[in-house]
């Protein structure tokens, strides 16, 4: 194979150099169509059936070895194998043999492929992955009737795994001490493997273009998880300057890591705390071993998801409060739901939303769902009785809504008052700020919370009218934009004047070029990714609160976005060489 770079998102950071080990392809190649004759119909759909019921004991056998701690991801199990029992599957497979006489294997492709083309249109990204994981699932049943086991061959040496995607299934079945590195055709931030790949700190780069039909088996490869690059058959230059990068890389890591407990705080003494984002319970260790302060966000959708039945009040009070308990004293900031209706529990409504990210979901969902709302509500409550949990509602657009919200929890607080079960009476309440209304009102919400903290991630969406899953915008997704820094520099002022804490929870957040600039509007604290809190903490306890004030008063006065990125990437690289190498960043600095 030539040497050829093929690129995708990249989702956790590192190098890794090795051979490529290719899961769950090539297994099987459909043949050209053929059809049956009638006679042999009854039989057809016998063995249709059977690989259906092979693909289940094996999900079954999976699902058995994990350990039962792991309730997460036992009950992604039980989803996959409530899926593939769904007898609407199987029906509308079915029909293409007994209507069509096709063959097992050809009835299975048109059935899947009919459900994925009623859902083809849908946006979301999340609801997109579960149509993904569908096919992964049914790819298992084709195993079966092709005659291949669907068990994963055995990784006997240390490999770069690239696959279509993969799932918890394959995650539980796999050695994850051999792999080096992930890459997937599918996916996003969010996905499984990312998740994953960032909690075990493997680098991976998802969601990559013609991965299978580039790389093959065995095949030498480089993961650059920084720049989401993939280099096939690399030349000599390559393989040293990766080489040097990845040790350069591992070198740093360990520097950092060594530091990590160091109070954050800038030279001259101005205090940032420095919180973790997480979505996974399981990623909690990763905020103790990067020594984050707290958990300055807490996404509750994944508990939400990829299951057929709503999570029970008392197993989401068991989550929080494991979660608070472990890592108490430090805070916990829980952010109820933040989706919408298509990503969580399928009993609900389904409603066509031509807009779905202006449309029903966070508060707005749950203001429509008051009983769901409500359990959460409930059991947030129970946790907080551990003494060190906040509440935080995300997409407020206005008072009513904030009033409205408040309402309700102060519901949930009479009943368990009645039902006398305990409860932090002092629990903190904020909101996120991520739409301009909040913003331009920050001084009236400011009086009724208790702290803000800013999504920059839907803040930038929203001001600035672009889709923020949308590559083809994703140049004008820009974190200097003047409109978007006179927001934020209102909320903190809005917010210091009314007396409350500010945060930023938003992936700007982690972003080492952004920090003087956060730092300069004063921010109280700041809510990352686990991995990249040492990383800020470095540059943090590097800068000067003055360097930061001087270069966020030129910035302020600028009046080109180019200009501000060109600025602030220069005078912070020059400042970090070291520190920034390593890391990339939101500011583009092309021409505008
Ligand atoms: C944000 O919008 O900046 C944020 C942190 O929330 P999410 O990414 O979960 O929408
Ligand atoms: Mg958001």
């Amino acid at each position: 194979m030539a040497r050829k770079i093929i690129t995708g998102i990249p989702v956790s950071v590192g190098i890794a150099i090795g051979r490529a080990y290719i899961l769950n392809q090539g297994h099987f190649c459909l043949a050209p169509i053929q059809n049956i004759s009638e006679d042999v119909v009854p039989q057809e759909i016998k063995r249709l059936h059977g690989a259906f019921d092979q693909a289940l004991e094996g999900l079954k056998n999976i699902r058995d070895k994990i350990p039962h701690e792991n309730t997460e991801h036992s009950a992604i199990l039980d989803t996959h194998i409530m899926i593939l029992r769904d007898p609407k599957l199987r029906e509308s497979t079915e029909k293409y043999v007994r209507e069509m006489h096709l063959t097992a294997e050809w009835a299975l492709e048109k059935g899947v492929g009919e459900i994925e083309n009623v859902f083809k249109a849908v946006e979301d990204e999340y609801f997109r992955a579960r149509v993904q994981e569908l096919r992964l699932l049914t790819q298992r049943v084709m195993n079966h009737l092709v005659g291949n086991s669907d068990a994963i061959k055995p990784i006997t040496s240390r490999v770069i795994l690239v696959t279509h995607d993969l799932t918890p299934a394959d995650t539980v079945e796999l050695d994850v001490s051999k792999i080096m590195a992930f890459t997937t055709a599918q996916g996003g931030k969010t996905s499984h493997v990312s998740i994953v790949a960032r909690t075990l700190e493997i680098p991976a780069v998802v969601g990559v273009e013609d991965l299978e039909t580039s790389v093959h088996d065995d095949e030498f490869i480089i993961v650059d998880g920084f720049r989401g690059q993939i280099v096939i058959d690399p030349d000599e230059d390559e393989l040293t300057h990766y080489t040097n990068l990845k040790y350069q890389f591992e070198a740093y890591q360990t520097e950092v890591k060594r530091e990590r407990h160091l109070p954050g705080e800038t030279i001259d003494g101005y205090r940032v705390r420095l919180f973790a984002n997480i979505e996974l319970f399981e990623e909690v260790s990763a905020v103790i071993d990067y020594a984050g302060e707290g958990i300055g966000l807490y996404r509750t959708e994944y508990s939400y998801l990829h299951r057929t039945q709503l999570p029970t009040e008392q197993e989401l009070v068991e989550e929080y409060r494991d979660l608070a308990s472990i890592m108490f004293p430090r805070r916990v900031i829980i952010r109820s739901l933040d989706a919408g209706g298509e990503k969580i529990g399928q009993e609900l409504e389904s409603l066509e939303e031509s807009n779905p990210v202006l449309g029903l979901r966070a508060v707005r969902f749950c203001l429509r769902h008051k009983e769901i709302f409500k359990t959460q509500l409930r059991a947030v409550l129970q946790a907080s009785q551990v003494g060190n949990v906040s509440l935080m509602f995300p997409m407020i657009s206005g008072t009513g809504e904030l009033r409205e919200v408040k309402g309700l929890l102060l519901e949930a607080k009479d009943e368990l008052r009645r039902e006398g079960l305990e409860f932090d009476e002092d629990m903190p309440v904020g909101i996120m700020i991520e739409l301009p209304s909040a913003v331009m009102i920050a001084d009236i919400l400011a009086r009724e919370v208790d702290f803000f903290s800013i999504g920059t991630n839907d803040l930038i969406q929203y001001s600035l009218g672009i889709d923020r899953t949308n590559k083809y915008v994703s140049h004008l997704y820009q974190p200097l934009h003047p409109a978007l820094l006179r927001s934020i520099k209102y909320v903190v002022d809005a917010g210091h004047r009314a007396g409350i804490e500010i945060s930023m929870c938003g992936e700007m957040a982690s972003d080492p070029y952004c920090l003087p600039i956060l730092l300069g509007m004063q921010v109280d604290s700041l809510s990352l990714n686990p991995q990249s809190i040492p990383n800020i903490k470095r540059v943090l306890r590097k800068l000067t609160m003055q360097d930061c004030t001087d270069l966020l008063k030129e910035i302020l006065a600028s009046d080109s976005v180019s200009k501000s990125n060109k600025l602030v990437r220069e005078s912070i690289f020059n400042k970090f060489p070291e520190e920034l190498m390593f890391y990339s960043s939101m500011l583009e600095t092309e021409e505008e």
